[in-house]
């Protein structure tokens, strides 16, 4: 009798009143500070493998080089993109587009089905915070309890020097970033050029590096998981793309329910969890995962690893906390491949296929053709009339192009305005004038249309097309 008057009385603490606030403010509307206990166990020490291959990744991708160019860049600034050592540029816009819509759809299928997969094992805001920034810190200020201690103690020498040394160390952590996360922008040979030159040939780089840093250590040493709570759309969303069969991170409540402290004499009506709290202790975002899904949650599976280890303590089997579906735990259903994930496989492959369609007929020299603006046909002599033109020419080579143009499809002559050739700088454009001039007897109608073959010496490089425009009603020349 006595226990279940217990059991009742436990029932009631187990309110609903996590859901009032976010885990990490209290009732004041204060942060609360998370010191999350170091995990320990299989999750965590995969975790730490794939982060060591996410650092050699991040720190070693902007070395790499492909015919002289890095083989990603980002410079959002120029509006140039190299994606596997090819260049985009705006006049991509189209294909650039449909990657990220790819990208998206990508995002949406994934999350689907596989949750917060990708926050918890290769984000680069989890991997950072966990896996360096969080790893130094219990290196010079010890666990959660010893961090507490250390908060809650006057401010000694001792306890001003440990302070010191993490935040230098996080500022300067930041610093490296910083400059590796620059290289993606501007890529590492003009991040070189901004290290070694005076700095006054490169305030704005110099100025650049300083404000990241500045973000990153206020992100990693204050901000740390409202970055993920309170920031990141993609963990806003998740409520509208996770459903009840996407796999998460999930306490087997049908197990783990009721809850009790573990008591040598095992009561026949509890349930497995023995309420030892080992699970909100290594959680990073503060929430208790005994509450259900919640936003918060990153699937990083520090609790997975602190559950397994009290399971195995108290003899009973591990996985009260595991990768699962709603349903699979509630009706004990598999993880199942469903409609909705069928129409996005769908529109993913329809995507894919478009996409790379678009990639195989890029063409890493294009251009227009534009009849100069304003200007009406020229008479030449009785037998020719002529038209000027301005011709727009990229070069997504590495390679200095000087271009010949041809009339392709009709009789006539083309007359360079500006010089002979176009000569078109590597990663450059190239700009230039010139006549067209047809024969009377070929203008049979008002527009006409024109191909211009673009070629290097004897090498046909491209196709450009324009119209004509020619006299109407010419009488016949005979
Ligand atoms: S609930 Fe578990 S998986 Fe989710 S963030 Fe907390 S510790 Fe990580
Ligand atoms: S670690 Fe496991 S047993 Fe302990 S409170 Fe969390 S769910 Fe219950």
């Amino acid at each position: 009798m006595n226990t279940e008057k217990q059991i009742e009385r436990e029932d009631k603490a187990h309110d609903e009143s996590f859901r009032d606030r976010m885990a990490t403010i209290d009732e004041k509307g204060k942060r609360k500070w998370v010191y999350a206990q170091k995990p320990r166990g299989k999750f965590y020490n995969i975790r730490s493998w794939v982060s060591r291959g996410f650092f050699i990744i991040f720190f070693g991708l902007p070395f790499i080089q492909v015919q002289g160019r890095p083989l990603f860049l980002f410079n959002i600034p120029e509006a140039k993109f190299i994606i596997f050592g090819k260049v985009f540029w705006p006049q991509d816009f189209f294909i650039f587009g449909l990657t990220m819509i790819t990208f998206i759809v990508f995002i949406i299928l994934f999350t689907a089905a596989f949750g917060r997969l990708f926050c918890g094992w290769v984000c680069p805001q989890t991997i950072f915070m966990e896996m360096l920034f969080r790893k130094v810190e219990y290196f010079i200020e010890g666990d959660a309890p010893a961090q507490k201690l250390l908060k809650n103690s006057p401010w000694t020498g001792k306890k001003i020097l440990k302070k010191l040394t993490k935040h230098v160390s996080f500022f300067l952590l930041s610093f490296i970033i910083a400059n590796f996360f620059l290289s993606y922008i501007i890529g590492v040979k003009q991040l070189e050029k901004i290290i070694t030159e005076p700095l006054a040939e490169h305030f704005g780089g110099f100025s650049s590096i300083i404000l990241f840093s500045g973000v990153f250590y206020g992100v990693y040493a204050f901000f740390r998981e409202q970055a993920c709570t309170v920031v990141c759309p993609y963990g806003r969303l998740q409520g509208v793309l996770l459903d009840r069969n996407s796999m998460v991170v999930a306490y087997d409540y049908k197990r783990g329910e009721p809850r009790r402290k573990f008591k040598k004499m095992v009561i026949a009506e509890t349930g497995d969890c023995i309420d030892c709290f080992q699970c909100v202790k290594v959680c990073p975002t503060g929430i208790d995962i005994r509450n259900g899904t919640q936003m918060e949650c990153v699937g990083c599976t520090a609790c997975i690893d602190a559950c397994n280890k009290m399971m195995k303590a108290v003899n009973r089997p591990t996985g009260l906390i595991r990768y699962a579906s709603e349903n699979g735990i509630a009706n004990g259903e598999k993880l199942r491949y469903t409609g909705r994930m069928k129409f996005y496989t769908v529109l993913l492959i329809l995507l894919t296929g478009l996409l790379t369609i678009l990639l195989a007929s890029r063409k890493d020299v294009d251009g227009t053709v534009i009849r100069a603006a304003g200007m009406l046909y020229q008479e030449r002599g009785t037998d020719s009339v002529s038209n000027l033109y301005n011709i727009k020419i990229i070069n997504k080579t590495i390679k200095d192009i000087p271009l010949i143009l041809r009339l392709e499809n009709v009789p006539g002559r083309i007359i360079e305005a500006e010089g002979r050739s176009i000569a078109v700088p590597k990663e450059g454009q190239g700009k230039g004038s010139f006549f067209i001039v047809l024969p009377n007897k070929i203008i049979k109608e008002r527009k006409l249309k024109l191909e211009v073959g673009l070629y290097n010496g004897e090498k046909k490089i491209t196709t450009l097309t324009t119209n004509f425009m020619g006299p109407i009603h010419r009488p016949e020349h005979k």
